[in-house]
Formats: structure tokens, C-alpha cells, sequence
């Protein structure tokens, strides 16, 4: 199975489990490599989903106690960061706060809008669906050109509550995809869309089919929130992965990167 590199710990204040839980759930996932990727800590208080820049020394020992735990399965430490418009000096700042051994780069946010919140879901109605995926996709290519993220999360996560626009959807995937592949970025295949409303994992597949022609690398992961969702549909996701002719994927430490071949 390939490395889980997106599991996220209590510090978010929305996941839940121990680390060693967490450590045993990869074991019988059949994982041979994890990595946590919790929501960064922002500047000063943005919301009630992400620990706090002070809290940072709770995450370090949290990697520590799941190193204990894991033996000699390898525990990766990177964060899955929120790309906002000018954030780039506060991602410099945290990029050189620890041993990263990646950074993920995830767009939640456009404006001060938190379109993957439900509590925020109405805005979709204001915008509407075809502006909404407009602003979504421009701040995806914008923070992948960054070259500040190693993995490009959940490419198509404006789609997680259904909304979709009409008609081939391409028209939004192919500058996205561009972007990401002129940044040298991997993505992710998330399975957790499938438990979302949307019930299919980010990407669709045909965001998916570009991406590997235009040689965008990959990774699998699980967006896991609780033990229990540790390398969840893992095998559905390897076979997602091969039906668009992926063949390896990459592993990840002190942000060099390695290709290892999808089994
Ligand atoms: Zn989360
Ligand atoms: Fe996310
Ligand atoms: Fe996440
Ligand atoms: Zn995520």
C-alpha cells in the first residue's frame, strides 16, 4: 500500500485519536510509511479549526510519541497548509520552523469565504456554482505556481458538498493541471471525498487523466480525522490511480522526494 501523508491529530481541534492509535491503525491498514499533515497554525486566531502557532511544540511531540510508537515505520512530519492571497511570508516563516518532510498546499478558502465548511454552504447560492468554481480553481493554480507545497491537496475539493457546473468540467482542470505541472508539485488522490456529499474521491478522473499526462507525480492519501479513517479505501484509490495510468507514486523525507511503484 502506498504511504498515508494526510492524517491530521486533535491539535485541529476536529479530529480525534492518540498518535500510537493512529500508528496502529497504518500498521493494520498495511501501510509501510505515514506521514501527519495537521491544518498549520496561521499568524494570530483565523478560526476554530487549526492549532495555534503556539502550539506547535504539542505537534512535535505528537510525531514523537507516533515515532515511538511506529518501530521502524517510517513517520513523516509536514502540515497541510491554507493558501490565501498573500501568505506567502507566513508560509516562508513556518516552512523554516521544523524538519519538514513535506508541505501540502490546500485551498479552503476563498476570500474570507470557507466554502468546505458546512456551516458556509449557503454562499454557493450567493456566488453561484460556475463563479464559486471560477475563484476555487484560480487561487488552486495560483497557490500551486507558488512552488511553496510539495503536494497539491484534494485538487477538486469545490465539488465537496455537489456542486458542479454543467458540461465538461475540463475547461476548469486543464489550466489547474498546467499550473501544477509547471510547478514540479505532486498531487494527492483523497479518499475522503468519498464519504463527503459529492461521494467520490478528489479528483475526478479526468482531472486525474491530465494530470498524468502532463507527468503531475501523485501521491494516495486518506485526509484521516480518526484512526478508523487511516488509509481508508486505499485499494479503490490504487485502482482509481492505475485506470489513469499512474504507476508510482512518491514518497516523501526532508522534502526530497522518491518514486516508488504503485504495487
Ligand atoms: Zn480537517
Ligand atoms: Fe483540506
Ligand atoms: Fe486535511
Ligand atoms: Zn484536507
Amino acid at each position: 500500500m502506498p504511504a498515508d501523508y494526510h492524517m491530521h491529530t486533535p491539535l485541529c481541534r476536529h479530529a480525534s485519536g492518540t498518535a500510537a492509535e493512529y500508528v496502529a491503525a497504518a500498521r493494520v491498514a498495511g501501510l509501510a510509511e505515514i506521514g501527519f499533515s495537521d491544518h498549520s497554525p496561521m499568524p494570530s486566531y483565523y478560526d476554530d479549526w487549526r492549532m495555534l502557532a503556539e502550539e506547535l511544540p504539542l505537534y512535535f511531540d505528537w510525531i514523537a510519541e507516533a515515532r515511538a510508537a511506529a518501530g521502524d515505520m517510517p513517520v513523516r512530519m509536514a502540515l497541510e497548509v491554507d493558501w490565501l492571497e498573500g501568505g506567502e511570508a507566513w508560509t516562508e516563516e513556518l516552512a523554516g520552523r521544523a524538519s519538514w518532510d513535506y508541505l501540502i498546499g490546500s485551498v479552503h478558502y476563498i476570500g474570507a469565504w470557507n466554502f468546505d465548511n458546512p456551516a458556509d454552504k449557503q454562499k454557493f447560492s450567493d456566488f453561484g456554482t460556475e463563479e464559486a468554481w471560477d475563484r476555487y480553481w484560480a487561487l488552486f493554480a495560483q497557490a500551486a505556481r507558488s512552488r511553496m507545497f510539495d503536494i497539491m491537496a484534494h485538487p477538486d475539493l469545490i465539488k465537496k458538498f455537489g456542486h458542479r457546473p454543467a458540461g465538461d468540467l475540463r475547461r476548469w482542470y486543464e489550466p489547474a493541471v498546467a499550473a501544477v505541472a509547471e510547478s514540479g508539485a505532486a498531487i494527492e488522490i483523497n479518499t475522503a471525498g468519498l464519504f463527503k456529499d459529492v461521494a467520490e474521491m478528489y479528483p475526478a478522473m479526468p482531472f486525474l487523466q491530465l494530470a498524468r499526462e502532463a507527468g503531475v507525480p501523485l501521491t494516495i492519501n486518506s485526509d484521516a480525522h480518526a484512526p478508523a479513517e487511516v488509509g481508508r479505501s486505499f485499494t479503490a484509490a490504487v485502482e482509481l490511480a492505475k485506470a489513469a495510468g499512474y504507476d508510482s507514486v512518491l514518497r516523501f523525507a526532508g522534502r526530497q522526494r522518491t518514486v516508488v511503484p504503485l504495487s
